[in-house]
């Protein structure tokens, strides 16, 4: 089971007012986690969490995590005005980029955000856009391998990000002859770990990195990222990590490796998914219930408002609301109407007896969901709430509208006409 900060007849009311699909984000939630993570890494001065835009660029939720601290973690340009736009401008902007152009650059380097090189070439690359290399750097590293957690990004030689270790003493090297001041590194090497042994084990390889660059080209590192990685439970029967106990461990591996040494970089890290994942659902009607070789349930969501399920066979925990304590009725699919099989929340999921007009609450929802989403067969994208504290539910972005849907298209207005007529 898990708990949800709402219930049947909170979602009754909502429902009554806006159609579902829609996303509902818990503000206390949200918040509450970063607080947990700014506690863990206090023993730091300079620590910050660049939150990871991608997971969920809605500037409500970036303006929230802003107020609390956070610089924001960027890859392309709208990201930049986005985060820009919520409170985090200069070097509360890291640009973690890999295959960028010119003209990102130039938007980076006039933003101020802290320039992440993904490779040694970029930085002819961004002398030749932008005429000079910005004062504060970093260079992503990839060490090819890196034992311990069971949770790594596949094979670290087939991971296309990052410098070996060589190709970054060298950019660093470089960059500190063209002129930058303020230097550090950066290397994300798991994605959705629930070790609480990663950012430790992290650390030891990127402290000790940082002891070689010092000793080699007499550069003390400002920063340390150690980016995002750090996972959530989806499954019921999982265990969330213990961020307190993973800031210490980082906290024993720092004093032992860097202050014993003379050097005292901030820590940054880069989460995403921790951060806003939890806290995030997509509530979804019952539209149908389909006995045919399977039992399935339809709903009006699709994996064109959340698709990890679709495209990573994600678990994502269903509620169905005002049945939490309901025994299972059966085995089914939970799918959505795209004209893909893959459509699917649930494959073979224990549920409750489920009727038409149930709302579910698909949870786990809040990074890498509304983001990944997409417009197949025509589906419009949801609208995203945020659930404040006081039980207000404020609209954050409006559903996408056909007219929107339309408006890139050379139609000279004729579907507007159309539509008129439906
Ligand atoms: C995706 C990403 C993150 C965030 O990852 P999570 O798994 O959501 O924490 C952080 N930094 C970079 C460079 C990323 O690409």
């Amino acid at each position: 089971m898990k708990n949800l900060p709402f219930d049947l007849n909170a979602a009754k009311a909502w429902v009554d007012k806006h159609p579902t699909p829609f996303y509902v984000y818990d503000e206390k939630g949200i918040a509450d986690c970063v607080r947990r993570v700014y506690d863990a890494f206090s023993w730091n001065p300079g620590f910050c969490e660049y939150f990871a835009v991608k997971a969920t660029p809605t500037p409500a939720i970036l303006r929230l995590l802003a107020s609390l601290g956070c610089g924001a973690d960027c890859a392309s340009v709208p990201e930049l005005v986005m985060a820009g736009c919520s409170g985090m401008t200069g070097d509360k902007l890291v640009f973690s980029s890999n295959e960028t152009s010119d003209a990102e650059y130039r938007e980076a380097v006039a933003a101020g955000a802290v320039i992440n090189f993904d490779d040694i070439t970029q930085i002819d690359r961004i002398i030749e856009a932008t005429g000079s290399i910005p004062k504060k750097v970093c260079c992503r590293y990839n060490p090819g391998k890196f034992g311990g957690t069971s949770d790594i990004m596949g094979h670290l030689y087939d991971s296309k990000f990052g410098m070996t270790g060589e190709q970054l003493f060298d950019a660093l090297g470089r960059l500190k002859e063209e002129g930058a001041e303020s230097f550090g590194i950066h290397a994300m090497l798991a994605s959705c770990s629930l070790e609480n042994s990663y950012y430790p084990k992290l650390a030891e390889e990127l402290f000790a990195v940082a002891l070689e660059i010092k000793d080699r080209l007499g550069i003390c590192l400002d920063f340390i990222d150690m980016s995002g990685g750090i996972g959530i439970p989806y499954r019921p029967e999982e265990n969330a990590v213990d961020i307190k106990a993973i800031g210490e461990a980082v906290h024993e591996v720092y004093d032992r490796v860097l202050k014993a040494n003379g050097l005292e970089p901030a820590i940054y890290t880069e989460m995403g998914r921790y951060i806003t994942g939890p806290y995030g659902y997509l509530l979804t009607s019952v539209i149908g219930k389909k006995h045919i070789y399977k039992e399935y349930i339809g709903v009006d969501a699709t994996a064109a408002c959340l698709m990890r399920p679709a495209i990573y066979g994600s678990y994502h925990h269903i509620t169905v609301l005002g049945k939490e304590n309901a025994e299972p009725a059966g085995v089914y699919d939970v799918v959505g109407s795209l004209c893909e099989n893959n459509d699917k929340f649930a494959v073979d999921r224990e549920l409750p007896e489920v009727e038409y007009g149930d709302i579910l609450a698909i949870h786990d929802a809040g990074a890498h969901g509304h983001s990944m989403g997409y417009t197949y067969n025509g589906k419009l994208r949801p609208a995203e709430y945020m659930l404040r504290e006081n039980g207000e539910l404020k609209l954050i972005r409006r559903a996408q509208t056909m007219d929107d849907y339309f408006a890139v298209l050379d139609c000279d207005n004729e579907f507007a006409e159309a539509r008129k007529k439906l």
